[in-house]
């Protein structure tokens, strides 16, 4: 292969030389968010008109909300062209929606941010300065969980510290979902097909040139968060078992652990019964080691089935959402 040969063949989207002034996309979830979403529109309007764009949009993604966040998006499509809008049939999830909004947004710089105001788009500048210096990927890190009630912040140091432990990719504490991403970064993220989401993971799996920029989450402007600790539970136990796989190696561990005590004693029952002859009481033992394996058993096989169902879900190959209305969207329009 020649020379230029080859660096046809390398010229990924990730090579394409960066813009000076770049079009920027703002992609938010959104989910009952009808009380905050004037404020979010004027305040993202105010910060980025004064910034140096080609242009942007604001792509909103209606993840099913049951209230007149829709009907809000489309009024604001109808005064503001940069007001782009997908509804999706049901609520499939911020995971879900995050990634809608990703794959519709055209920008050379996509940020993506929460509809609630905890995350100030006054903070976009600087995000966008860390950009034109060089970084692919900026994540905007809470410098306090101060507005999160206690038994959430404990349990949120508890999984990230886990996390750290049992899986390959690194979260960076309190990085919320509050990002900014060069073009290639979203290309990278699109191109992934799992179906079992998890964006903190997702995103520092592909790597890139990435930065931190610190603030301070602000208390939601309306509403209330709809993540329940249940909620929260089961988004932590997707995002184990979509990066790692500790939880399935570790019943081998403990397997051969048993399997060497239980030999020892297996040993040393049939050395007793040579020297000292048989005696029969043993019920205790037997019902100890009887019940503790079953125990151990299940919790594995359990482990296991949360696996197959995961495989269950990506083989199905369903679609992440689907879209129900569209505004803004001339080429895809029905
Ligand atoms: N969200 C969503 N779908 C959901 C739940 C939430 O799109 O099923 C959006 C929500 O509208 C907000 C963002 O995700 O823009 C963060 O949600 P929330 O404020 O409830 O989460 P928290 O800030 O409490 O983590
Ligand atoms: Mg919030």
């Amino acid at each position: 292969m020649s020379r230029p040969d080859l660096n046809e063949a390398l010229a990924t989207p990730a090579v394409k030389a960066r813009v000076e002034r770049p079009l920027l996309s703002v992609v938010i979830p959104l989910f009952n968010e009808s009380g905050s979403l004037p404020a979010l529109h004027a305040r993202l309007r105010a910060v980025l008109d004064t910034m140096d764009l080609a242009g942007y949009e604001l792509v909103f993604v209606d993840d099913g909300s049951r209230d007149t966040t829709f009907a809000e998006v489309a009024a604001l499509g109808v005064m503001d062209p940069t007001v782009r809008g997908l509804r999706f049939a049901r609520n499939f999830g911020k995971e879900a929606a995050m990634a809608a909004g990703l794959r519709a947004a055209i920008g050379d710089v996509i940020v993506l941010m929460d509809g609630d105001l905890q995350h100030p788009p006054e903070l976009i500048p600087e995000m966008m300065a860390r950009w034109h210096g060089g970084a692919q990927m900026v994540t905007a890190v809470r410098g306090s969980r101060d507005t999160d009630p206690w038994l959430r912040r404990q349990l949120s140091r508890g999984f990230y510290s886990l996390f750290r432990r049992v899986s390959e990719v690194a979260l960076a504490e309190g990085g919320g979902d509050f990002r900014l991403f060069d073009r290639a970064v979203v290309d990278a993220i699109n191109s992934l097909p799992e179906r079992t989401r998890f964006m903190k993971g997702i995103t520092s799996w592909v790597g890139f040139r990435q930065e931190t920029v610190d603030f301070e989450p602000a208390e939601r402007a309306a509403g209330a968060s709809a993540w329940s600790l249940l909620r929260l539970l089961r988004y932590a136990i997707d995002g184990f078992s979509a990066f790692s796989t500790l939880p399935l190696r570790v019943w081998s561990l403990i397997g051969i652990g048993m399997a060497a005590l239980s030999g020892t004693y297996g040993l040393w029952l049939v050395l007793r019964t040579m020297v000292w002859g048989i005696d029969v009481p043993g019920y205790a033992s037997i019902m100890v080691a009887v019940l503790f394996m079953g125990g151990i058993q299940l919790i594995s096989l359990g482990v296991l089935g949360e696996y197959v169902g995961r495989i269950f879900t990506e083989v199905k190959a369903r679609p992440l959402y689907l879209v129900s209305d569209r505004i803004g969207f001339q080429e895809q329009a029905r």
